[in-house]
């Protein structure tokens, strides 16, 4: 069992060797080398206040949980990691811990739409306001910042479904130019893939139902402090996090905090194939006469390519493609494919695909966000690349006939 009060330990180890040894010492009394689910809520006190490893109460603290944030938290290179019950509940967290009535948060224009819901459903009505702004543009997010009032420079990268590229490095500077955090949702990247706080982000933020859950059976969500945050008035922003993931409870049980650790586990192979697997599905979408555009950050001709190359290790699993005949033929494809599954979320094993336009970005039709309705976004899983061009291939042919 970990200790909850454990700081983090300094891993100077490789990505792989952390994700799977931090926060995870084999059990002291059995040897066990995988964490226990400790489906639990109370634990036996040694006297009054003498708890044993800090556990009173499992919405405090509980050891499977501890185990999680503390990998998550060495892998992204953070002082502290927090595992909630889903990606936005670790998103509402941070919103409703660092921020109050009046103040104001940059926001990509196509975040995420539960984000943007949030900001714009939630968060504005209980007086927190935001602008939205081309987030591969600095310029455009320097614009949209209010001096004295923006706290949150919010940055998602690459973005869902377009793949546009942000420049971490470059939006640190602005955000703390300003007196704000940049806070970056990772969840497409992952932290095998890009580093935000070693580029200068005051915090990462995760959807681990994506790829670090990594098999489509867990809803999750994580925060990870940087080690120091040095923005006036909220270098205290991980104790916030922390008093507040305990004030409003919206904590990962055991059993979703022990999937997620089982799936970082192999998060670094994974990753590896999902990109291998996706440039393959780029090159054959490139040469077929029905695609008229493929967005993917590893194209020489993606306006992001040069940022993403000097901030990622690679490019991801995630794909999206237009197609010559509109909205009717990028329905056709998603409804015709065999291996790949007709669904929304990404970032599984199976390769997913889904019509952004009407089912994932469909609340944001008719505003700022709406994506093109003749787009395809992919999740590309880690099957034999030759029978997810097979199938694309036939799906394509299908749709055009
Ligand atoms: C899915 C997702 C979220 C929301 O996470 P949930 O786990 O569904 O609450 C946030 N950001 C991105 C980029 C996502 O893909």
């Amino acid at each position: 069992m970990t200790a909850m009060n454990t700081p983090t330990p300094e891993y100077d180890a490789g990505f792989n060797t952390r994700a799977i040894h931090a926060g995870q010492e084999p059990d002291l009394r059995t040897g066990a080398v995988v964490p226990a689910i400790y489906q639990v809520s109370t634990y036996k006190q040694d006297g009054v206040g003498g708890l044993r490893g800090g556990y009173e109460y499992s919405r405090s603290a509980n050891p499977t949980r501890t185990a999680l944030e503390q990998c998550l938290a060495a892998l992204e290179g953070g002082g502290r990691g927090f595992a909630f019950a889903s990606g936005l509940a670790g998103q509402d967290t941070v919103i409703r811990a660092l921020l109050k009535p009046g103040d104001h948060v940059v926001v990509p224009a196509d975040a995420y739409g539960g984000t943007y819901r949030l900001m714009n459903k939630v968060a504005l009505p209980w007086g927190v306001e935001h602008s939205i702004a081309t987030i591969s543009d600095v310029e455009a997010v320097r614009a949209a910042i209010r001096p004295g009032q923006t706290r949150i420079v919010w940055v998602e990268t690459p973005t869902n479904p377009l793949l546009g590229i942000a420049d971490i490095a470059a939006l640190a500077v602005v955000a703390h130019e300003a007196g704000a955090i940049l806070a970056v949702d990772n969840t497409f990247a992952t932290p095998y893939l890009q580093q935000p706080l070693a580029l200068g982000a005051d915090l990462v933020m995760h959807s681990t139902t994506k790829y670090c859950g990594g098999h489509s059976d867990v809803v999750g969500g994580a925060v990870v402090t940087a080690k120091t945050v040095a923005v006036a008035g909220l270098e205290d922003a991980e104790e916030r996090i922390g008093f507040h993931q305990n004030s409003m409870g919206a904590i990962a049980g055991p059993f979703d905090a022990w999937l997620v650790l089982r799936g970082v586990k192999t998060l670094g192979v994974r990753m590896e194939r999902h990109c291998d697997n996706a440039e393959k599905v780029v090159q054959f979408l490139q040469g077929h006469r029905a695609v008229t555009a493929v967005h993917y950050p590893g194209l020489s001709t993606h306006p992001g390519h040069d940022v993403a190359t000097r901030q990622m290790k690679r490019y991801g699993g995630m794909v999206s493609f237009q197609v010559g005949g509109g909205e009717q033929q990028a329905v056709d494809v998603c409804g015709a494919t065999q291996i790949w599954t007709l669904g929304e979320s990404l970032g599984g094993v199976e390769s997913l695909i889904e019509h952004p336009a009407r089912m994932t970005h469909a609340s944001v039709r008719g505003t700022e966000l709406e994506v093109p309705a003749d787009l395809v976004r992919l999740s590309t899983g880690i099957e034999d690349a030759e029978d997810l061009i097979d199938d694309l291939d036939a799906a394509l042919a299908k749709s055009v006939g």
